[in-house]
This record gives C-alpha cells, structure tokens and sequence, in this order.
C-alpha cells in the first residue's frame, strides 16, 4: 500500500522470530525436537499446499521434549539488539507496540523475560498475539486463538486481523517482519520494515518497505521520523524497486 500523507498516530506490529530474535525458535525447535517427518510438512507449506496453522499443528505434534529441555534451547535464542531501544523509542514516542506471531506464546514469553535482556518494565503494555503451546508430559499442544476460526489464508496467527482489531481507533499501522509468512501483514499495513524473505517477496511484487536488518534501524527510522514531526511515509530515493 502506497501512502504519500505523513503517518499520523502510529501503532507499531512487529513479527517475533526472525524479527525479535536472530534464529526462529519453531525451526529450532523442529531441528531438535522432532521427528524427522516435520520437513516433508514444511514443504507442504513452502508448496502453498497448506496454511501455516495446518502446518505447525501437524509439526508440533512430532515434538517430543521435556519443559526443561525446550526452555534451555530457547535460553541460547539470541534477540536483536536494538529490541531494547525500539521499544524506548515507541514509549517516548507514544507508539503502542504488540508482538503478532505465527510462532507460540510459550516460547516468546520465555525468550522476552529472559532476566538479561533487562526488558521489565519496557514490555508493559506490548500484547502479544500467537498461537499456543503448552506441554502435555514430553509432548507439546498447539493451540491457535487468533482467530479461533481459521482464516481464509489458514495463518497460524493472523496477522492482519490483529492488526485491524488493533487500529480500530485510526491509528497508522507500521509492521516488521522478515518472513513469508509476513506478507498478509505487510499487504495490510501503511508502512512495512522489511528484511530477509519479506523484503525478497516484496521486491518481487513491488510492495512499498524500507528495508532493514536490525530493529535499531527500525528504532533509528522511527525515532527521527517522530522529531521531525511526524511518521512520513519513505521517500522515492528509500523506496526498492526491483
Ligand atoms: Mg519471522
Ligand atoms: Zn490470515
């Protein structure tokens, strides 16, 4: 979507794994803890065969992994590290943040309050939208909440229903993201951040984003974006056309 008015009120979505973190935590979990007839699902996916939400829940059920074990391989997850300043960059800002993810909430949770990333206080009031895990024993229940009828993509998560349940009050929606699994919310919002599969597919089908690899460029954007006055949209020279 192409917006050439300044982006009034902003409401910042960020994607979680990839995004927030360096490696996705599902795949991690999937190399470690499944059997190994989770890549013929995942091609499946790749294919366009299935959504996302059949995907992971025929994936999930392949895992097999105590709490403690699952929660020692999400410990070596690494963030971005400019998370931390993104996040202070909205809350000076006034940009409302919320993390909408086809991966689970069990995992983002564990990662985010990690007691070394020091985020506390900084995280009050981001929600965070996945689907869900929890263990049953050594094996794992996925859930998916959002929404709770499937939508017509079959995301996991679907983002931009979230998304539009969110801006009710008019707000501008900026989201980022790094994944193919990220392109309904990228089609949805006013200003895309993109980096990695994202920025590839939306290159390929001319949608309008900055690209970007860390979030403290996103932080940095933002930042002197809200002293100059306002959230304008890319200008010609930022925007990729390929
Ligand atoms: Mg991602
Ligand atoms: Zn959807």
């Amino acid at each position: 979507m192409q917006t050439t008015a300044p982006l009034e009120q902003p409401i910042l979505f960020l994607d979680f794994d990839g995004t927030v973190t360096g490696r996705d935590a599902v795949d991690a979990i999937l190399e470690t803890y499944a059997d190994p007839r989770w890549v013929a699902v995942e091609e499946q996916w790749r294919a366009g065969c299935i959504g996302s939400r059949a995907c992971l829940l025929a994936q999930m059920a392949l895992v097999e992994a105590s709490s403690a074990e699952l929660d020692e391989l999400l410990d070596s997850i690494e963030v971005d590290e400019g998370f931390a300043s993104l996040l202070d960059t909205c809350a000076a800002g006034g940009i409302p943040v919320h993390i909408v993810s086809d991966g689970f909430d069990y995992c983002i949770r564990r990662i985010i309050s990690r007691p070394r990333l020091g985020l506390g206080s900084r995280l009050e009031g981001v929600r965070v939208f996945a689907s869900r895990l929890e263990p049953d024993g050594r094996r794992w229940r996925a859930d998916f909440p959002h929404p709770r009828e499937s939508c017509v993509h079959g995301c996991a998560t679907c983002k931009p229903s979230v998304m539009a349940m969110l801006e009710r009050e008019g707000r501008t929606s900026v989201f980022a993201g790094d994944g193919l699994s990220d392109r309904y919310a990228a089609a949805a919002a006013d200003l895309v951040f993109a980096k990695g599969a994202l920025a590839a597919h939306c290159r390929e089908r001319g949608v309008w984003h900055v690209a970007y690899e860390g979030l403290a460029e996103v932080a940095a954007y933002l930042d002197e974006a809200l002293r100059d006055g306002g959230l304008e949209a890319p200008r010609e020279a930022s925007r990729v056309n390929v």
